[in-house]
């Protein structure tokens, strides 16, 4: 729906906000109060569609989506809205009017940075698409008070700074205290027969609050705003006033803290799971809360819980919220009353499990023991549902205990997540085509075996309204321009800037938006970090988690390559290049975090050395977030989507990349696959061992790093560099654990992740590239070709599949 506001309008709502909300005039106000203010009155327009959108989803009986995800990595909210609204130039004149510039206001959002990475910023991606296909959904999960940590680069590392990100409030939440429930945890359990049936008592158990809060996210031009509902932890009492009174105050404070802690902060593990208790508690925590809250406002609107499947379904992001499963199980049999297959025959028609990764230490588990003291009844209906699956694989597998027993819920003490979704869920979804093939032939293969209607893959998303329209303005007009908007409420219309690859001057334009979104990025870089980059060379980035597995240790180790091949011949052609790295490691993770400290000495070297510095600059982003991919990305020439073939489940950088221009380099992994088939090999640069070359070296143990090491001297030398005292670091023994990770392996096998296996074909297809890219006729032409065939990867394409597929839900 557009909402055609007058300028006059706009400017009376904002100045009015800050009148009566903050007892200001313009000239008072502080630039975080004429935020708020803005935000307030977008927020009043999306509030009223909300409200009344709501109330029509019950008139009309329609099933709602409950998508829980333990992560929404939403970003900021006000410009996006604005583009969705249909605003945004509305609101930047008036503010310019006003005498404020736009940017200004816009930083002063803090990021709601509730996620790690890809998983959680898809869910916020789905929430865009399905409020703008007027699908109604409830995003759930928990209101984090601290968000994933902020990352500041200080003496050569990454060092990490709490996210507060309430800490100046929040203006896009709404309380709901009246919705509160309480989520029990601990004690044991009592089965006791009453002449109504058994009852289930606990002993010794404790209860948390959960309060949600909600935020209404609206789609382009929606009618069905989405509802992002995030429960928060409080403790069910006040001060014990018996320690109170007696002026023990830290023991009355403490039972408060011990409540509170569960939703105080985001753990900042991204594709790894660790069995921690207070990670099991968050997960129980909003699981429980949200299936308490379907289950009452069920009973409100229609009374008869039978019929819960016709008016909601779950999707589970990941295994984080498997345990809304036997929740539900809970909720019907020990409160509702009802039998076990009844309870079953509602539950497993309502379930659906997305799958994200193939990593063995990605799959969650827990110790029983450890599940048994804190989710004593829960623990008990998993076992039930592990004895009945048995049953079912029993008659599959007569005979066979070490498949059962590979295949079973529960089982060497151990309770296992996605055995657990497999078993109940309709549908068991993983990220692209290639994870959906390796899922069903590798990882869950018995499984698929016993129920091959379950598994499919639908390939990912990303919204281009906040990727395209919110994150590059000019290249979104110049599209515009040409086409129409039209492609932004319906994607298939961007195949039509297909036919604008035949205009040179839509190329040259094309390529100019290219230039101004570089020197946006060198003027952003120059303010946030002081540090200079040239737009006129080529932008090469490496932008995403630091994880092993993605390789930013190849990059810089063909880095080193480079440096080393000018040291030698100063004559040799190198197309002058500013690689960008952006990238958190977890604060746990050793590795990763010495793979930074090798890029920043990396970057310390080459770019002072009087022989490349003026061709080759690296630089390192602090803190790779929503926001600064929203002004990375767009700067791009050249996508790094490097990741050891098999291993990324899908990416969504790598669609981001794309839709903006940038040509990619990358393995034909996750959805590189399917970008390669959309753009054509002639417009994407594909290199190293593919998934079954992998494979195979895995299954038959024949890979032989130092075979590699010994026969290529430009590998040799890159790899020397790390320790023999070429990098300017303190100690020549920093980098020995990278070095020999790689060529000996210490606690595992040596180059778990084949870069020296891809470490020649890279450099040469790089080679090959740069080429390509000093041709800036070619250039151009596959750079837009790249944008011209992103239409594949919107949401809102990944969006019509899980509904023509899973869901079935109709449009308000
Ligand atoms: C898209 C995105 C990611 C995921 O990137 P991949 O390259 O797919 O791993 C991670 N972090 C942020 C901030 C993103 O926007």
């Amino acid at each position: 729906m557009a909402h055609e506001r007058s300028k006059e309008e706009i400017k009376e709502g904002i100045l009015g906000k800050l009148k009566r909300h903050f007892g200001k005039t313009l000239e008072e106000a502080t630039k975080d109060q004429i935020y708020k203010s803005c935000a307030l009155s977008i927020r009043d327009v999306i509030v009223e569609q909300w409200t009344d959108a709501n109330k029509q989803v019950l008139n009309q009986g329609l099933k709602r989506l409950y998508y829980l995800s333990a992560e929404f990595l939403m970003g900021r909210a006000l410009v996006n809205n604005m583009v969705n609204l249909h605003l945004l130039k509305e609101y930047n004149d008036v503010l310019c009017d006003m005498g404020l510039k736009p940017d200004e206001i816009e930083e002063q959002e803090r990021d709601a940075g509730l996620g790690n990475g890809g998983l959680g910023r898809l869910a916020a991606c789905f929430l865009d698409s399905l409020s703008t296909l007027d699908l109604p959904v409830t995003g759930c999960s928990i209101r984090y008070e601290y968000g994933l940590f902020k990352q500041r680069i200080l003496d050569g590392e990454q060092v990490e700074v709490n996210d507060n990100w309430l800490e100046a409030g929040n203006v896009w939440e709404i309380p709901r205290p009246e919705e509160q429930v309480e989520v029990r945890f601990g004690g044991e359990i009592e089965e006791i027969w009453t002449e109504t049936g058994l009852k289930i008592r606990y002993k010794n158990s404790y209860s948390v609050l959960a309060i949600p809060y909600d935020y209404p996210v609206i789609g382009y031009m929606s009618k069905m705003p989405a509802t992002l509902r995030l429960w928060s932890a409080k403790a069910k009492t006040g001060l014990d006033m018996n320690y109170f009174n007696r002026g023990d105050y830290a023991q009355a404070m403490q039972e408060r803290e011990l409540a509170e802690v569960i939703s105080k902060v985001l753990y900042p593990e991204d594709n790894h799971e660790q069995g921690r208790q207070l990670r099991l508690k968050q997960f129980y925590f909003f699981t429980s809360a949200t299936m308490q809250h379907i289950v009452r406002k069920h009973k409100q609107n229609y009374g008869d819980l039978h019929t819960l499947p016709n008016y909601f379904t779950v999707q589970i992001n990941d295994t984080h919220p498997t345990l809304a499963i036997p929740e539900l199980l809970r909720i019907l049999m020990d409160e509702e009353g009802m039998g076990w297959d009844e309870a079953m025959d509602i539950v497993g028609r309502m379930f659906n499990y997305t799958n994200h990764t193939v990593l063995v230490e990605g799959l969650e588990c827990w110790n029983e023991e450890l599940f048994q003291s804190l989710l004593p009844r829960i623990c008990q209906i998993i076992q039930v549902l592990n004895e009945k699956f048995c049953d079912r694989l029993w008659q599959a597998y007569p005979g066979q205990w070490d498949k059962i027993g590979s295949m079973a819920i529960v089982a060497y003490g151990e309770i296992r997540m996605a055995n657990l979704c497999i078993a109940v869920c309709g549908k068991v979804n993983g990220v692209s085509r290639l994870h959906g093939e390796i899922l069903k032939t590798r990882t869950f293969r018995d499984f698929y075996t016993v129920f091959p209607d379950k598994f499919l893959g639908i390939t990912n998303g990303v919204t281009h309204r906040r990727w395209l329209a919110k994150a590059n303005q000019p290249l979104t007009e110049l599209i515009a321009d040409h086409i129409g908007d039209g492609f932004l409420k319906d994607y298939r219309e961007m195949d039509r800037i297909g036919d604008l690859l035949l205009k040179e001057s839509f190329l040259d334009d094309f390529m100019c938006v290219k230039r101004k979104n570089k020197e946006r990025l060198a003027a952003h870089l120059k303010k946030t970090q002081g540090i200079e980059i040239d737009p006129g060379t080529v932008f090469d980035v490496h932008a995403k988690r630091l994880h092993e597995y993605k390789r930013q240790l190849l990059k810089a180790l063909h880095i080193l390559h480079l440096y080393h091949l000018r040291k030698t011949n100063p004559q040799v052609q190198i197309e002058p290049a500013t690689f960008l790295f952006a990238a958190k490691a977890s604060p746990g993770y050793a590795r990763a975090k010495n793979i930074i400290r090798l890029i920043l000495a990396v970057a310390k070297l080459v770019n002072n050395d009087p022989d490349t510095k003026d061709i080759l600059r690296v630089v390192f982003i602090e803190n790779y977030s929503v926001s600064e991919a929203e002004v990375l990305i767009p700067a791009a020439d050249i996508s790094e989507q490097i990741s050891t073939a098999g291993f990324e489940a899908s990416g969504t950088g790598n669609m981001k990349f794309m839709m903006n221009g940038a040509v990619t380099i990358g393995t034909m992994d996750g959805a590189n696959v399917e970008i390669s088939e959309e753009v054509g090999l002639d417009n994407i640069f594909i290199f190293g061992a593919s998934e079954q070359d992998i494979e195979k070296m895995e299954r038959y143990g024949t890979y032989k790093p130092g075979e590699y090491y010994e026969q290529n001297t430009d590998l040799r030398y890159a790899l020397n560099a790390m320790i023999d005292g070429t990098l300017p670091v303190a100690s020549d023994r920093q980098f020995s654990d990278l070095y020999h990770s790689l060529l000996f392996g210490d606690m595992d096998r040596a180059d778990r992740y084949y870069l020296l296996y891809d470490f020649a074909p890279y450099a040469q297809v790089y080679e090959t590239m740069m080429s390509v890219y000093r041709n800036k006729d070619e250039w151009k032409r596959m750079a837009a070709m790249n944008t011209a065939k992103s239409g594949h990867f919107a949401a809102d394409r990944t969006i019509h599949e899980y509904n023509d597929k899973i869901w079935h839900l109709k449009e308000m």
